[in-house]
């Protein structure tokens, strides 16, 4: 079933207070009317990915993204607002854009003449990494922000659903390609879903993720737990407190880590 929580009805979106980027203009490769992912997240934000979302082609054209952002950017050097960052996030998974390369090209660009000082950024699943444009195209935005909510095959297939054959083991070595210069984002939560209780929050998992970390060795962990209606409603959102303790096993491998 499609049931949608929230989608972002415009291409450019924002500028928005960011809990993890700070103000942050969106970029919405996806349709305005759906969600478009390889992923089936039971967190998602967007609701369910359905069938109505794989079928979907309705990407937006590269020189419409081109246009739109370059609208809002000379609209906001003239109102002298200045957002930290450019994200690509939106309705489901930006690097499924036939032409995400070339767009983060043309963001850069105009990023360099309207808007110096922001960084662009990518949140993504890590699905596309197999596609050696995704991972260049990645390398050239200032931040890329990649997925990894589970330490087990079985949570990972269980909390983010990949439509694709996609296994744990597959998205940290291509993670690895990055060689540390990436920051991996991940959603702690727990609660019950089609009748059978997830948590990866517990010891188990807890400690196989920060085995996998250690090997990805990111500049930055970003930990979050749920913060507005998900596709999955017996879901529970995980305290502040247990995020704190959990990055300052993080920083004990000597790599960063925040909590939102
Ligand atoms: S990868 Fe992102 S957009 Fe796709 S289902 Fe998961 S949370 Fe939603």
């Amino acid at each position: 079933m499609d049931t949608a929580t929230f989608l972002f009805d415009k291409i450019i979106f924002g500028p928005v207070r960011s809990r993890r980027l700070g103000l942050s203009l969106g970029i919405n490769l996806l349709p305005v009317d759906s969600k478009l992912c390889n992923f089936d997240c039971i967190y998602c934000e967007c609701g369910w990915t359905g069938t109505k979302g794989n079928k979907a082609t309705r990407f937006h054209s590269r020189d419409d993204v081109r246009r739109k952002l370059e609208d809002v950017l000379i609209q906001l050097k003239e109102e002298k607002v200045y957002p930290d960052v450019i994200t690509f996030a939106g309705n489901g998974e930006p690097t499924m854009h036939p032409e995400f390369s070339r767009i983060i090209d043309d963001t850069i660009k105009l990023r360099n003449t309207y808007l110096p000082m922001a960084k662009v950024a990518v949140l993504t699943n890590a699905s596309m990494l197999d596609r050696k444009y995704v991972v260049d195209a990645l390398k050239k935005a200032d931040l890329r922000i990649l997925k990894l909510d589970a330490g087990t095959e079985y949570l990972f297939q269980k909390i983010n659903q990949p439509h694709s054959k996609k296994s744990l083991n597959w998205i940290v070595d291509h993670l690895q390609y990055f060689k540390g210069n990436l920051i991996v984002q991940s959603m702690f939560l727990k609660g019950l879903c089609n009748g059978e209780f997830i948590d990866n929050t517990t010891e188990t998992n807890i400690n196989a993720w920060l085995t996998l970390i250690e090997k990805i060795k990111p500049k930055q962990v970003m930990l979050y737990s749920i913060d507005r209606a998900t596709a999955e409603k017996g879901l529970e959102k995980i305290p502040k407190d247990f995020l704190n303790e959990l990055a300052i096993r993080v920083r004990k491998l000597g790599i960063d880590a925040t909590v939102s």
